[in-house]
């Protein structure tokens, strides 16, 4: 009887497909990055591992061969290079792709390796990359040695948590095959690591262009009798240590599509739940048992970390996107400040004072930077001060929110510790961060309550607190205005008050210059002063450049809303560089003041605000009848109103 041809056996291809799918679901998966200076051979021994593993299909295998004769670098061998610099040119090509993920698998295990870029915004990459990963390799060029490069690497590694690092010394061959070499280099890495966290380091000599000790062992290093490079990867210990913490589950979305069933979605970022378990709803507190566990349309006795499902609870409790579902009896830390590492991604850089937007697992709050500890020096490990933060540089700061947010401590659970600062105005990414701690601080400073209030204070005033914060060039009429205003006011009996930059600096401001970094700190200072003044029932009145939106809307957050006038003393350039009535802008043009408003830094107009004052068109009364009326029409109330 004829034989039927194997694509007819439909239950046999069936079969060997989900004993395959088996084999692989039930397989662990071993995420891992790979760090290494541009000609360190990163792309060939990624291609190489890829081929050797079997994962490259073989008309890419026929198209590689043609290709590396096309090119010629390896003779007849194969540039394994090509294969993963092709997607890295396409890369380069559209959208950017930060971090590459590849795939493979062997007998033992899955892989993900994390492929970035070496270009500038490694550190970026990085970030990304070794987030999630088990295993560090960190490459050397045997002929080179220990690099700058590869301190920079470790260090980054170390600081997003990795606790096992590959040395892979690679391109044996260029120092023939030499024992005496692979030592001097390990020893070399091993001073280095004193610095660093790693828990162990395995170094292993190899050549990825000729593939000794990828998966072979090789015949030309006898005297190496340690691992082969895939032979560690398949046999390395993955500890399930996010397993044992105890359960973290953001809700990413709650699942209502009728009215009898409400469930949670999200990932579980650290722990692990059965139906039964007791849980607490955070920020309410409130406490309920899990009833169900959901995947797809299974029910599961168990979920575990980074399993993606949706929970149901035994009774309705007050939780909605954004609140964190944790176990009854292991509460979350809660805090609004904390200490943390942040690595600056933004080619804007970053200034202590300037708000930002915190998102944290599915957390948000506005954050600002309080503090800079100190910034790394990724080559020595030395702490270095600064007072602002440029692109790639990583500094331990302390970070403060306008609310109160759940999290750990990155190293526990980088799940519920790790962050990212995002631009309010262009919503861009400017840094990721990583919680160390949280600032006690924050819950050993209490405000004092004290007798007399505010209202108090301004009944006896006989008016509302206010304040008006005046901004525009430098000779814009800022303070011109704010005195005559004042004087309007003073003569009808109103408490005022005009914080002047100039005066300022004279005193509370003294220790500031007039970098990006010192304008920021002097703007916080005044807005502080000025809400102390307005608490005490005085009209405020500020003639501050403040150029940059962002600390004006600092300064605006730590009001009400009815509190803050902004005020835009709109004076075209060329008009305020005319009337120049310090001279400041002859001097700023012949190059005597550096960083001047207008003339080489920016001023960046208001947006939105309470009113603008034209003084083209306005004498100084007329703006400052316009201003007082502003003022007044928002500073009296029905109780407070003067009576004179
Ligand atoms: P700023 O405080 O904004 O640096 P100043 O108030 O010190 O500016 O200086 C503004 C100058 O412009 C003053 O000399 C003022 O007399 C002059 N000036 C002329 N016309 C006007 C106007 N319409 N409004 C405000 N100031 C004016």
């Amino acid at each position: 009887m004829e034989k039927q041809p194997n694509y007819y056996n439909h239950k046999e291809i069936y079969a060997r497909v989900n004993s395959y799918v088996d084999t692989q679901s039930q397989q662990d998966l071993l995420r891992f990055i790979t760090c290494g200076s541009v000609d360190n051979g990163k792309s060939t021994l990624i291609g190489r591992m890829l081929y050797e593993a079997q994962m490259i299909f073989e008309d890419q295998v026929i198209s590689l061969q043609s290709d590396s004769k096309k090119v010629g670098t390896q003779g007849a061998d194969i540039d394994f290079a090509l294969l993963v610099d092709g997607l890295a040119a396409e890369r380069e090509q559209g959208i950017t792709i930060d971090v590459a993920y590849r795939f493979f698998s062997t007998d033992h295990r899955k892989f993900i390796v994390a492929d970035t870029p070496g270009h500038e915004q490694y550190t970026r990459n990085m970030v990304t990359g070794a987030s999630t990963a088990n295993v560090a390799i960190i490459l050397i060029d045997a002929s080179q040695g220990v690099l700058t490069q590869t301190r920079r690497h470790s260090f980054i590694a170390s600081l997003l948590g990795v606790k096992h690092v590959v040395l892979a010394v690679n391109k044996m061959d260029l120092v023939e095959f030499s024992k005496d070499r692979f030592h001097e280099i390990c020893s070399e890495y091993q001073v280095l690591c004193r610095h660093l966290s790693f828990k162990s380091v395995t170094p292993i000599p190899l050549s990825a262009l000729r593939g000794d000790n990828i998966i072979n062992r090789s015949g030309r290093m006898g005297w190496y009798q340690g691992p082969t490079l895939l032979g560690f990867l398949d046999t390395f210990d993955i500890q399930e240590k996010l397993n044992q913490f105890a359960f973290r589950f953001p809700v990413q979305w709650v699942n209502r599509p009728n009215a009898d069933f409400r469930g949670f979605s999200g990932t579980v970022v650290a722990g692990s739940i059965r139906p039964g378990d007791k849980i607490r709803a955070l920020p309410s507190g409130q406490t309920a048992s899990i009833d169900r566990i959901i995947l797809s349309n299974y029910d599961l006795d168990q979920a575990v970390t980074d399993q993606a499902v949706t929970l149901t609870l035994d009774c309705e409790i007050d939780l909605s996107r954004g609140d964190l579902i944790v176990s009854a009896d292991a509460p979350c830390q809660v805090s609004d400040q904390f200490n943390a590492e942040l690595v600056w991604m933004d080619t804007e850089p970053g200034y202590v004072g300037r708000q930002y937007i915190l998102r944290l697992g599915t957390s948000q709050a506005n954050a600002s930077l309080s503090l800079i500890k100190f910034k790394y020096c990724v080559n020595t490990f030395e702490h270095l001060s600064g007072r602002e933060l440029f692109f790639n540089d990583i500094a331990n700061v302390q970070i403060t929110l306008d609310t109160e947010i759940p999290f750990e401590a990155y190293t526990n659970c980088p799940g519920l510790g790790a962050f990212v600062l995002i631009d309010r105005y262009n919503n861009s990414t400017v840094a990721a961060g990583m919680i160390r701690f949280a600032l006690r601080r924050s819950s050993n400073v209490h405000r004092q309550a004290l007798l007399v209030d505010r209202a108090a204070r301004e009944k006896l005033s006989g008016h509302r607190g206010r304040v008006a914060w005046l901004t525009g060039l430098s000779g814009s009429g800022k303070s011109t205005i704010a005195s005559a205003a004042e004087k309007v006011l003073h003569e009808q009996g109103y408490r005022t008050y005009i914080l002047d930059g100039d005066n300022m600096r004279h005193g509370l401001s003294k220790d500031l210059g007039f970098t990006v970094a010192d304008r920021v700190e002097n703007i916080r200072r005044i807005a502080e002063v000025a809400k102390l003044m307005m608490d005490a029932g005085v009209i405020v009145l500020t003639a501050l450049i403040s150029p940059f939106r962002d600390e004006r809307d600092m300064a605006k957050s730590l009001f009400e809303p009815d509190d803050f006038l902004e005020v835009f003393i709109d004076t075209p350039l060329a008009l305020a560089e005319k009337r120049d009535p310090k001279g400041l802008y002859k001097k700023a043009r012949n190059g005597e003041i550096p960083n001047f408003s207008g003339i080489d830094s920016e001023y960046q107009p208001p947006k939105n605000p309470s009113l603008i004052l034209k003084t083209e068109d306005r004498t100084v009364a007329e703006s400052a009848k316009v201003l007082v009326e502003l003022i007044l029409t928002r500073s009296q109330d029905q109780n407070t109103k003067l009576q004179w």
